[in-house]
């Protein structure tokens, strides 16, 4: 018969063994089981006493409840080293680099017609001009009866307005806002008015909604010459060169005379090229003296006041100053397009 007590001494040395070789906290979970779990070889041996007399039962007991605490132990020193390891190889992977170079914020640009109307507000500022804002949406009066358009004027088939059930529409041009400012604020007047305007209108060079500027000059003895000082002196500040300028008799409701501004191509200095269509020439604004009946609708004297008024697109100077040849690239928010004028 084997003693009980060298028994009990190779068990926990063999478990101690088994503990030591467990590489993993699952491994030794298993040992553990094996070991102190219900049916565990330890847990067997502490179920055996029952069946031991009194006496026997005292010694044994106590010498299985040491191995017991033994290998406890030794599986609580074995899970804290593989949990220290673990630890290890866990801050090993993680490994903070503080010396790269971060990833970087791209920092945003002003979209390029954004960027020209700021140009244009700062060139007419300099000149003394204020500058004035109005409704997108205005009412049938303000967008064409005021500015000498009445119902079933052919110049209202030019605009192709969008219009509001209630009889209201999105305004088609700046305009409307030299009749709202004449209507705050006596003569003298000098403003320019940028904003969204609004037409049925998409091909290369239109959009439904475009940008246009307005100017408005109301004084005593404001003449054309003025006005073609004005653009004149615009154009070359815009541009940052020697434009040459003409003006080409036209015909709008709202002023009298009337006509279109050329300027000397800016891509091809007046020779002729694909930008101008070859004629050396680009046309760049409407323009004329504010018409009698405009300011007669806001009770301004025609008599004793005279003006000019001109009006721009802004998208048109934009393309012409950064050589884009589709209005259409403005509007679709591609980020390479864009970026190239951050
Ligand atoms: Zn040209």
């Amino acid at each position: 018969m084997t003693d009980p007590a060298q028994d009990l001494t190779t068990l926990v040395d063999a478990a101690r063994a088994d503990i030591r070789a467990c590489a993993t906290i699952e491994q030794l979970e298993q040992v553990r089981v094996h070991l102190l779990g219900k049916k565990g070889v330890i847990t067997e041996q502490l179920k055996s006493l029952g069946a031991m007399d009194a006496e026997t039962r005292k010694s044994a007991g106590a010498r299985i409840n040491e191995a017991k605490s033994s290998v406890a132990a030794a599986l609580d020193a074995r899970r804290a080293q593989l949990d220290a390891e673990q630890l290890a190889a866990q801050l090993a992977g993680d490994t903070l680099d503080v010396t790269l170079p971060g990833r970087g914020q791209s920092i945003g640009g002003l979209h390029p017609i954004t960027r020209v109307r700021r140009r244009i507000e700062q060139i007419f500022r300099g000149a003394g001009f204020a500058i004035a804002d109005g409704p997108e949406i205005e009412d049938d009066w303000h967008n064409f009866e005021a500015l000498n358009i009445p119902a079933n004027h052919p110049a209202r088939a030019m605009h192709d307005t969008f219009y509001f059930p209630d009889g209201r529409l999105l305004r088609t041009h700046t305009s409307p806002v030299q009749i709202r400012v004449l209507q705050q604020q006596p003569p003298p007047v000098r403003v320019i008015v940028p904003g969204r305007v609004y037409r049925m209108d998409s091909d290369m060079t239109h959009t439904p909604m475009f940008h246009q500027v307005e100017g408005l000059v109301i004084d005593e003895g404001i003449t054309f010459a003025n006005l073609k000082a004005v653009l004149h002196g615009f154009m070359q500040e815009l541009f940052e060169k020697e434009v040459k300028m003409r003006l080409r008799p036209s015909y709008f409701p709202f002023t009298e005379p009337s006509a279109e501004v050329d300027i000397s191509c800016v891509a091809c200095g007046g020779s002729g090229c694909r930008v101008c269509k070859t004629t050396g020439w680009l046309e760049v604004a409407g323009c004329g003296v504010v018409h009698p009946n405009v300011l007669r609708a806001v009770n301004v004297d025609p008599e004793r006041y005279t003006g000019f008024a001109f009006g721009m697109g802004i998208d048109r100077l934009t393309m012409l100053r950064y050589n884009v040849g589709d209005i259409r690239m403005y509007f679709e928010n591609d980020l390479r397009f864009l970026r190239q004028f951050a």
